[in-house]
């Protein structure tokens, strides 16, 4: 598998860690949690439930 690819899918979107596919797309339930508390923070003034980047429908909540 290759290790040197640039920016973009394999990656975390945070910090551009390799993500993990348990945190997919993040590489940690670290940044998960950062990316779900943004989103919450957008959503108290954003009434759209759709994200500004549109990208791949991959909020599924599982839990622990
Ligand atoms: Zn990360």
């Amino acid at each position: 598998m290759p290790s040197e690819t640039p920016a973009g899918p394999g990656k975390c979107p945070l910090c551009g860690k390799p993500r993990v596919q348990q945190y997919r797309p993040f590489c940690s339930r670290g940044c998960r949690d950062r990316d779900l508390n943004h989103w919450f923070g957008e959503t108290y003034r954003a009434p759209a439930h759709e994200g500004p980047d549109g990208g791949t429908d991959d909020d599924r909540f599982e839990g622990d």
